[in-house]
């Protein structure tokens, strides 16, 4: 490479320290990029890309960005998971020898923004960290936004940890460069997260405060990677941070990454919304703290009965009391985001407006409290004494800032009077500066006798007297000095004006910039408060939750769960929460649920479509509201408590994961099956169909088998494959249901009505009429099906699939021995679209090729 110009050669050196990071380096006004960066910046932010030295052999790439609109930029980047290095200069231009110096001041990455609008303030923006010891994982969680820390250690293997990080909202993950490049890369395209490395793990004696609750060393250790990371490469104050929550994973119900995507709890799978998942519907808080909280709840259930207890009792009374129950949420409306603020305080980016809002929302903590002491209940009238009115805090904004402060803290207007004596004396002088001059122009028009005397300030000249020329000749001599000439006037001043100018002005400057200082004093002294708005924070969000469990409880007719000690389970009219809010109003088909040792497993046949997957969800999404003290969806439910919620959605219908192969599918039953105990739930639907009939079928058999035996968790599960319903001759603790659907007319009509037994029929073939395709082909297909059926070639029970052939596989029939297929009528039916159908290799698609394939080949037939 050809010899850098000094500067470049100092570009180089800082990039060198940062290189997972898009360097900002300043310029002037602009932030350039040079080299690979400019490249990559050029495209992801859609901007020119330059060269420098473009007359030389080699010219470097570069693109730059406006200073003042880099936030826009940065944005753009952070949120696709890139961090940027903001360099500046340091030392004035002016006055440098050589190059100016220049530092990296800040870097900005996915977990550690505390910017505004960077920033969705109904979510926690997480940043972990990731340590592995022997035979453990730890994990930290920090939300530098409000000062939040949690950590948790993992005695299981790696899917565990796996399973629990993507249930969490994180953006970027700390961990040691020598983490396992495997599990890197895990956790890069599985989780989608920034990865940081931070090798250093001492613990730093600043930290004590935070860590005092933590025993074991390898929590100290690991906190100390995510503290060290924080402290080395972001310079931040570390403040406002809260002593680490240590999350005992077994106070609560856990869910598998699958479980949370496929229930839909906090997004929907294809849209990534939070409209049409749980969340909307049990979402009801007011506050931007209340949202954030029950976000948490959902993504953590609980296990423990009297916390649960505690939570539905608070729910029951403010769901009585619904007229304090309306008073409290308009309360609630009017209280700030107190533990986002308390984070911007300890940042120093606070303005005299937000602290006002802040004076402002603490004056309701009395109302609030008195409110709480209004219910009946006990539980809610204890939680009255988690508020207290912190008056210092109070008193302090009251008398030091004015009501209506601008929104920068430099230019003064902030402070009020009587609240520092200084600033007292210089707002006078310059208040009554002002008077004397007023005072000066009457007295010098009676003296000249000139009355269209005036006395103006500017910028450049300050004050002076301006006598129009016609006049001139009425001033005396001798006191007047010319300032300025304009066409038909002259401006003079006299040095008794002058001395009052300067006092003036002077005045004015020390009073802004007195102001200023005062105004970071208060700042910092509200950093000694940080503590008791986090507490506070906390009650307020707490309180939100409740009332929202309350009101969206009342709103959609939801009953309180009663939970029995047998571990058996009894749903009277159950419904969807989700669906039926996106349903005509009380058209959604109630079922009940009953499960118990005897009935653990039910086998659900029916048709597609038909509300085999809604059933076995409306089950999941019932638990998992009981367990966050929620109301449910039903007529009456007595539940029992779950420790662990496994779904698994066979491949076929699992169109968002894309890379779902059947592989995946077997990979994951396996993670369910080596976890679940005999107080989880499993939800497997559909599973096997990623694979040929009698594959699935036999795998299907064997899982339902092995949980019937060894594992007794209580587990649904759907299926297409008839076959399988005559294990409940077999299985005792098996049962099936199905969903009825009769057929009108050569029409099927779903009731979505859950009856006791097996399904008769597939229905499949009048649900593809449904779908619209074209009759002829619907004709054929009904021939198929009777030439098939005619056969026989329904095995009415299928060989145990323990019976694997001598390598260990499952085989159960080889090609030739395959009963029927549907090539034996091939002759028939002649179409360019069987022939593309048929040279299909089916696994190497993904379920989202195999849609668009079909919806090609279906276009073909359909013209
Ligand atoms: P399956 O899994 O049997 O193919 P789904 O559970 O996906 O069927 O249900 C298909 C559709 O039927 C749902 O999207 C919903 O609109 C409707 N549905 C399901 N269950 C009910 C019900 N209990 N009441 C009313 N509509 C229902
Ligand atoms: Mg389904």
């Amino acid at each position: 490479m050809a010899k850098q110009t000094p500067m470049m050669e100092q570009y180089l050196r800082i990039k060198a320290e940062h290189k997972d990071a898009f360097l900002f380096f300043r310029l002037g006004d602009f932030y350039e990029m040079f080299f690979d960066d400019a490249v990559l910046a050029a495209r992801e932010l859609e901007i020119t890309l330059t060269k420098r030295d473009s007359n030389s052999d080699d010219p470097i790439p570069m693109c730059g960005v406006p200073y003042h609109s880099a936030e826009n930029y940065i944005k753009i980047l952070v949120e696709k998971g890139y961090k940027v290095a903001i360099c500046e200069q340091v030392e004035d231009p002016k006055v440098a020898k050589g190059v100016v110096k220049r530092e990296v001041i800040q870097l900005i990455t996915p977990g550690t923004v505390m910017e505004k609008n960077m920033l969705n303030e109904k979510e926690n923006n997480f940043i972990a960290s990731l340590s592995h010891f022997e035979n453990s994982y730890v994990v930290v969680y920090s939300d530098l936004s409000t000062g939040e820390n949690r950590i948790a250690l993992f005695e299981t293997d790696w899917s565990g940890v796996i399973h629990e990080l993507y249930n969490q909202p994180i953006r970027e993950i700390v961990v040691s460069s020598k983490l396992d490049e495997d599990l890197q890369t895990q956790l890069r395209e599985r989780l989608k997260v920034t990865l940081s490395y931070q090798d250093e793990v001492t613990f730093n004696a600043e930290y004590r405060d935070l860590c005092n609750n933590l025993h074991d060393e390898r929590l100290l250790n690991a906190f100390s990677r995510l503290l060290n990371y924080i402290q080395h490469t972001q310079k931040r104050s570390l403040d406002h941070m809260q002593q680490a929550e240590l999350i005992e994973l077994d106070n609560y119900l856990s869910l598998d990454m699958y479980s949370k995507r496929n229930l839909e709890l906090t997004e929907t799978m294809m849209k990534k919304e939070k409209r049409g998942s749980l969340l909307w519907v049990l979402d009801k808080t007011v506050t931007a703290m209340g949202s954030r909280m029950v976000k948490k709840w959902l993504e953590r259930p609980l296990l423990n009965r009297t916390l649960i207890e505690e939570r539905l009792e608070i729910v029951d009374g403010l769901y009585q009391q619904f007229m304090e129950r309306d008073d409290l949420r308009e309360i609630l409306k009017s209280v700030y985001d107190l533990e986002r603020l308390a984070g911007r305080i300890a940042f120093g980016n606070v303005n005299a407006r937000d602290l006002i809002q802040l004076r402002e929302s603490l004056k309701k903590i009395p109302h609030l409290k008195a409110l709480l002491e209004q219910f009946s209940q006990p539980e809610i009238q204890r939680l009255a004494q988690n508020f207290y009115y912190p008056t210092h805090i109070v008193d302090l904004l009251d008398k030091s800032l004015v009501d209506d402060p601008p929104i920068s803290v430099k230019e003064g207007g902030i402070i009020k009077d009587g609240y520092h004596q200084q600033l007292d004396t210089y707002k006078d002088a310059s208040r009554n500066g002002k008077q004397w001059i007023a005072a000066l122009e009457q007295k010098e028009k009676q003296e000249t006798n000139i009355k269209s005397l005036k006395i103006g300030y500017n910028r450049v000249f300050g004050y002076y007297i301006e006598v129009t020329k016609a006049n001139l000749h009425l001033l005396p001599e001798g006191r007047y000095h010319r300032k300025q000439t304009l066409t038909n006037a002259e401006r003079f001043i006299t040095p008794e004006l002058k001395e009052k100018e300067q006092l003036i002005l002077e005045a004015e400057e020390k009073s802004v910039e007195l102001e200023y200082q005062l105004f970071i004093e208060i700042r910092d002294q509200m950093k000694a408060y940080i503590p008791e708005l986090q507490r506070l924070a906390d009650a307020i969000s707490h309180i939100d939750v409740l009332q929202g469990f309350a009101t969206v409880s009342e709103a959609n007719n939801y009953v309180r769960p009663t939970f029995a000690m047998n571990h058996q389970l009894q749903i009277r009219q159950s419904r969807h929460p989700v669906i039926e809010q996106v349903m005509k109003e009380g058209s959604f088909v109630p079922n009940n649920i009953d499960l118990d040792e005897e009935n653990n497993i039910l086998l659900i046949t029916g048709p597609n479509m038909s509300g085999k997957s809604t059933y076995m969800r409306q089950l999941a999404l019932t638990v998992i509201m009981g367990q966050i003290g929620c109301f449910v969806p039903c007529e009456s439910a007595e539940l029992t408590l779950f420790d662990q919620i496994f779904t698994r959605i066979g491949a076929a219908d699992d169109l968002v994961a894309g890379q779902s192969t059947f592989m995946v599918e077997m990979l994951e039953a396996n993670h369910a099956i080596a976890n679940a105990t005999d107080k989880s739930l499993i939800l497997l639907d559909e599973i096997g169909r990623g694979t040929s009939t009698y594959d699935g079928m036999a795998l299907a058999q064997a899982i339902i088998e092995y949980i019937h035996n060894h594992i007794h968790a209580k587990t649904l599960f759907s299926t297409h494959y008839h076959e399988l319903t005559a294990l409940e001759n077999t299985l005792a603790n098996l049962k099936n249901i199905h969903v009825r659907a009769e057929e009108y007319e050569g029409n099927v009509v779903f009731l979505h009505q859950i009856k006791q037994g097996a399904a008769d029929e597939s229905y499949g073939i009048h649900v593809a009429k449904l779908a619209d395709l074209p009759n002829p082909l619907i004709e054929r297909a009904s021939e198929i099906l009777n030439e098939l059926e005619g056969k026989g070639a329904k095995p009415t029970s299928l060989p145990s699939a323990q019976e694997t052939n001598s390598t260990g596989q499952l085989s159960l029939f080889t090609e030739a021995e395959a009963p029927n297929k549907a090539s034996s009528s091939k002759a028939k039916v002649e179409s360019p679209v069987i022939e593309e159908l048929k040279a299909i290799d089916l696994f190497d698609m993904t379920p989202m090729d195999a849609m668009n394939e079909l919806y090609r080949l279906q276009k073909m037939i359909k013209k």
